[in-house]
């Protein structure tokens, strides 16, 4: 099937097209405060003073000229309502208040020192998937790119400590708040805000079909995530509802494209449920959809939630699935069960 490039035309990276807008100067990427402020002089000053001096109210950034375009801007950080660290202590899981009352979650891993964080880009989650928390609590809002960074620099102040990667992994689909999401990108990455690796960056998407095709005509990529679950549209469709509207046919053609055109690999998510997607034909009807794709399956046992009765896919059959996969030379791996029980695991994120 051949893809309509139209389809992607009225994604827009411009915050205008995000509903919810809340004044913050973290919602600025440096560009963007250039032109408010009509000077990359004074945009650089504001990103050091915020950035690398991290101070906490505008009040605090000594500028002769132009301070009044930023007074009305603050630099509000999430409350913290709750913190729980995992049993090995290198997995805590914060719950945040945002102005509005609402919570989301943030976690923070430090595993081999590298640190991570796992953001979340909405309240809630509008996809539906079955076996997931946040998909069972339904979409609420979404956030702006302020609310998104405003978790990383709240975490790496709490932590004390400096974020090397970040994935977008947290409760949202960070595709479905498109604009957001990708200023957020541009600010981590901005050697004058967090200077970020984009290869350090990851973005997991359920699979929106146009938003990942307008991924392609942006200049710069971070590493892509796409989660599969099924490899026939019936078995996919029955986790991931999503499917019925983009179906795997324009799926796999638009990742097809993406690593071609980015010289990138994928990596596919294989949430791993007994009887539902583990079996030695699911491997191989995986390993066939995923011909001509320079892929990389992450495979991650289910983490059981209340909304959903299915249990993860058993060691052995996983490891069957494993072999199967490394016969067609698929490289793939298991995503370790880290943090797990604080509830900080994939799709454990519910408020
Ligand atoms: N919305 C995006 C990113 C957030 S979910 C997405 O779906 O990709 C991050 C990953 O956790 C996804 O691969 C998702 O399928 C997986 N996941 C969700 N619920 C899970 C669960 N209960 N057990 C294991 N993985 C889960
Ligand atoms: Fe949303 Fe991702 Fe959960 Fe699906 S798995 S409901 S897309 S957060």
């Amino acid at each position: 099937m051949s893809i309509n490039k139209n389809y992607s035309k009225n994604i827009s990276r411009n915050l205008a097209m995000t509903p919810n807008k809340i004044k913050s100067l973290y919602n600025f990427t440096f560009d963007d405060l250039a032109q408010h402020l009509q000077s990359t002089f004074y945009a650089r000053l504001v990103f050091q003073s915020i950035y690398q001096q991290k101070v906490e109210c505008v009040s605090q950034i000594t500028m002769k000229n132009k301070k009044s375009l930023i007074a009305n801007y603050p630099l509000d950080l999430p409350e913290v309502k709750s913190v729980i660290t995992s049993e090995d202590k290198h997995t805590r899981k914060y719950i945040l208040q945002l102005h509005d009352k609402k919570l989301i979650e943030s976690v923070w891993m430090d595993y081999d020192e590298r640190c991570t964080v796992c953001v979340s880009t909405q309240v809630g989650c509008a996809m539906g998937c079955v076996f997931c928390a946040t998909g069972q609590m339904g979409f609420n809002r979404h956030l702006t790119t302020g609310e998104i960074i405003a978790q990383i620099m709240l975490l790496e102040k709490l932590e004390k400590n400096k974020v090397r990667n970040v994935v977008f992994m947290g409760m949202g689909e960070p595709l479905h708040n498109f604009a957001s999401t990708m200023n957020a990108i541009d600010i981590l990455t901005d050697f004058r805000a967090f200077a970020i690796a984009r290869r350090h960056i990851t973005l997991s998407t359920v699979g929106l079909v146009p938003q990942i095709q307008r991924l392609i005509d942006e200049p710069q990529s971070v590493n892509l995530a796409v989660s599969l679950h099924g490899a026939t549209n019936k078995a996919r469709n029955s986790l991931v509802p999503i499917g019925k509207k983009w179906p795997l046919e324009e799926l796999m053609d638009v990742c097809r494209e993406y690593t071609k055109r980015k010289k990138k690999r994928i990596f596919f998510e294989w949430t791993v449920i007994a009887n539902e997607n583990d079996s030695i034909d699911d491997a191989h009807d995986l390993a066939k959809l995923l011909e001509g794709i320079r892929a990389h399956i992450n495979l991650i046992p289910l983490n059981t939630t209340k909304g959903y009765s299915g249990i993860p896919g058993a060691e052995v059959r996983i490891k069957q699935f494993r072999e199967i996969l490394n016969n067609y030379n698929i490289p793939n791996t298991i995503r370790q069960k880290k943090g797990i029980d604080v509830a900080a695991g994939c799709g454990q994120l519910k408020t």
